[in-house]
């Protein structure tokens, strides 16, 4: 047996819906720049995975309690999750924006007193909104995933929720039915995430690939694939 013959698969986690970054595409498989970045990183350096596509708060869960080996999510590096996982160098920047449903007149946060807004569990923009509810005065309702908590503003249960901006817009310019109101909160980098400590064979793999990628223009391929595609 050689070493390769040997070598450990990893489970990566990742997010059920969160296009373009992951989402289902028809058939079952996943697809999206997270998808592909990780393939094509895993390709370069030789990493065997395998994908566990969950909720993002039971991604981070699980890869804080050892479950699985990695968690690639549009995942912020934040100081806070910083304490308990290792990150990769950034490949993405992004910010968290308030939005509504697209007849909505709902404008800023001032409008959202008594209202109730949807969060998805363990996210960056289920933290901002945290952080600005007693000012603002509104109410908080959690989904473990971004479908189910923009079909809950849509047809008119929340007031309004709060999702990373490309992956809003992206929403929105393939048919969900709400509109962006706000500025861009918070804004952060995505990394891919190993528990502290552990899997640090892994992460240094993962953060050579990315810059091979990045040098022979997959990366840049496969975000235009998603973003800027004129199909
Ligand atoms: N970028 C956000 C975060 O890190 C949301 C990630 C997600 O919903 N997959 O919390």
């Amino acid at each position: 047996l050689n070493a390769n013959a040997q070598a450990k698969t990893y489970t990566i986690a990742t997010d059920t819906t969160f296009a373009p970054f992951e989402f289902q595409a028809k058939g079952g498989t996943y697809k999206g720049i997270d998808i592909d970045i990780l393939k094509a990183i895993a390709k370069k350096e030789h990493i065997n995975y395998k994908l566990k596509a969950i909720s993002f708060g039971a991604a981070v869960q699980q890869l804080s309690a050892n479950q699985v080996d990695g968690v690639i999510a549009g995942m912020n590096i934040t100081p806070e999750r910083k304490k308990t996982f290792d990150f990769s160098n950034a490949y993405y920047t992004s910010g968290v924006v308030m939005a509504v449903a697209k007849d909505s007149k709902i404008k800023n946060f001032s409008q959202l007193k008594g209202k109730t807004v949807a969060l998805k569990t363990g996210t960056a923009g289920a933290t901002y909104a945290k952080s600005i509810q007693s000012k603002y005065g509104f109410k908080i309702k959690y989904f473990n995933d971004s479908n189910n908590m923009y079909n809950d503003v849509k047809v008119g249960n929340s007031a309004a929720c709060f999702e990373d901006y490309p992956v809003m817009s992206y929403g929105i310019k393939n048919g969900i039915a709400l509109k962006i109101v706000s500025k861009q909160y918070e804004a952060g980098d995505y990394g891919f995430a190993v528990k502290k400590g552990k899997n640090a064979a892994l992460l240094k793999k993962f953060n050579a690939g990315l810059k091979a990628i990045k040098a022979d223009g997959t990366y840049k391929k496969i975000v235009d694939k998603y973003l800027h595609s004129s199909e």
